[in-house]
């Protein structure tokens, strides 16, 4: 869920209710003003409604997609968020090219992902080419 805020609303209050309502610290005043950190923010949702004063009442449904699980171990959402589903798939559809090309006989994907580094597998598949919204 990628928060809408309305610039407008905001009045930059001492107690800003987002800023209470964020887990993560994402969200912090500056010049009078929220600022939600987009590299940080975890697009949980959980400020939306918050505001008194209505600076952020909706948000945007969204995908993310999670590589490199394996078994018991949870794998790593990448940045972007997708919003809809067609996006999901042709992105899904990349990162298949991208383990035929980069994975050894027999690998695993979450092995090639733990040698090459995450970081860099996104970089990849981002070069790749992508219409979707990046959340850096
Ligand atoms: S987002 Fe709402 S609560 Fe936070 S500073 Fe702006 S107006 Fe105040
Ligand atoms: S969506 Fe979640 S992480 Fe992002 S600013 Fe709101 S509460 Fe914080």
């Amino acid at each position: 869920m990628i928060p809408v805020f309305k610039k407008e609303c905001c009045r930059g209050c001492e107690n800003c209710a987002v800023i209470k309502a964020c887990p993560i610290d994402a969200a912090e005043i500056k010049d009078d003003q929220l600022k939600i950190n987009e590299k940080a923010c975890l697009n949980c949702g959980l400020c939306i409604g918050k505001c008194p004063f209505d600076a952020i009442t909706d948000g945007i449904n969204g995908y993310k997609i999670m590589i490199g699980g394996r078994w018991g171990k949870q794998g790593k959402a990448l940045k972007q968020i997708y919003t809809n589903k067609e996006d999901v798939l042709n992105h899904i559809e990349k990162i298949i090219y991208f383990y035929k090309e980069y994975g050894l006989p027999g690998e695993r994907f979450a092995t090639t992902i733990d040698r090459l580094g995450f970081d860099t597998v996104e970089l990849i598949l981002n070069k790749a080419g992508s219409t979707n919204i990046d959340n850096e």
